[in-house]
């Protein structure tokens, strides 16, 4: 195992990566591995067993693959460095064993009480009904379980309800300590501490190293850690990938211009003038929030009787980011890709398979 600290994350490929995963997820990890790669190992893999856990056009996978990675390369991650690790979790079979494993060390109870996948399953449910989500009913996610699950139960998979068994799999395997992920993977991050220092405490060694615990991971990676960036068209959840509409949702591969209409458009509030109150004026907030992550100053429209003044600088700022990530990304080639992947998983596929023997061995399936 490299004596390095190892710091993990992956993103799911199952449709193009928007501003919140980059400004949530990606930025934070490749920002680290600019300026610190020789004092970490940086692993930044594709999830790509956990593509299926809502529906996708599965011919498609293969590109997104491919996009997700290129788009790492152009975001400036250091891809030659010899501590950066880009591989395909499917590409090292340890992962699925760990889960395997994992699972039996797994209350159902435990799984149960996990509000993602409650959330996924009202959107496959929404979905299903060819419906939309009230912006009211997000609140209601944990008080309407009980009809939540049972839809989920006819309508999601066992893969959706179990991932994050998968996920600590990811992170455990590799003894990674920092995960940076959005808000919404909070839950799932102290899943993983609960159920790795069950196993160390039964077979009384350490066979996995906790990941830090939220607040800790806060304090390693600044204020960027926990960031919930919102859907543009209904502030009240988060900017995701599977939304069907995408009317709210910037995608790195958004046409400029298009981002600038999705942008003008912004649900805001019908308050009188521009304040920052995440609780009361989710819309409005979200903007000066992106304002500021994109390097603006947002202290300027505070106070502000208009709304299009601020949604115009937004814009502005976001359009021009996406275009020179895009000139970026059209420089990236695909052998490139392949040959880093394929390397990476030749490094990663040693250093799991030599952790999960150890586990093997702990819990006697190996002398
Ligand atoms: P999906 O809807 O398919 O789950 P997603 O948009 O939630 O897609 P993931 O692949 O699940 O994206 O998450 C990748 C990473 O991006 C995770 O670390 C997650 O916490 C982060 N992330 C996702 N959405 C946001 C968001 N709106 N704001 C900040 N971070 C986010
Ligand atoms: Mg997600």
């Amino acid at each position: 195992m490299s004596s390095k600290t190892t710091i993990l994350t992956g993103l799911r490929v199952n449709n193009d990566l928007h501003i919140g995963n980059y400004l949530g997820a990606l930025l934070p990890m490749i920002d680290l591995a600019k300026e610190h790669a020789d004092d970490y190992q940086i692993n930044l893999f594709v999830p790509d067993l956990h593509s299926f856990t809502t529906p996708i056009d599965h011919s498609r996978l293969q590109d997104a693959i491919f996009d997700t990675v290129s788009n790492y390369i152009a975001l400036g991650l250091p891809i030659d460095h010899e501590n950066v690790h880009v591989y395909r979790q499917s590409f090292i079979p340890a992962h699925s064993e760990l889960a395997l494993i994992l699972s039996n060390f797994t209350g159902f109870g435990e799984m149960f009480r996990m509000t993602q996948f409650k959330e996924k399953g009202r959107s496959i449910v929404a979905q299903h009904q060819n419906t939309n989500i009230e912006p009211s009913d997000t609140h209601e996610v944990e008080d309407q379980s009980d009809t939540t699950i049972r839809k989920t139960e006819e309508n999601g998979s066992v893969g959706l309800f179990n991932y994050p068994i998968l996920m600590a799999a990811d992170i455990l395997l590799y003894n990674a300590r920092y995960v940076p992920v959005g808000d919404d993977q909070t839950q799932h991050l102290e899943f993983t501490r609960d159920i790795a220092e069950r196993i160390n405490n039964k077979f009384e060694q350490e066979l996995f190293v906790l990941p830090e615990s939220v607040k800790h991971q806060h304090e390693f990676f600044g204020k960027d850690q926990g960031l919930r960036v919102r859907d543009l068209a209904d502030p009240t959840k988060k900017m995701s990938k599977s939304d069907d509409t995408g009317k709210g949702v910037i995608f790195l591969s958004d046409n400029p211009e298009v981002a600038r209409k999705k942008i003008m458009s912004a649900t805001t509030d019908s308050y009188e003038d521009v304040q920052y109150d995440f609780d009361k004026r989710p819309g409005v907030s979200n903007l000066l929030d992106l304002y500021t992550l994109f390097g603006g100053s947002q202290h300027e429209f505070l106070g502000q009787v208009q709304y299009g003044p601020l949604k115009s600088a937004v814009a502005d700022k976001i359009a021009a980011f996406l275009g020179e990530h895009q000139q970026m990304r059209s420089t990236v080639k695909q052998a490139t890709v392949e040959s880093h992947l394929q390397h990476s998983e030749q490094l990663m596929n040693q250093i799991a398979n030599r952790h999960l023997y150890d586990v093997q061995r702990a819990i006697g399936l190996r002398r």
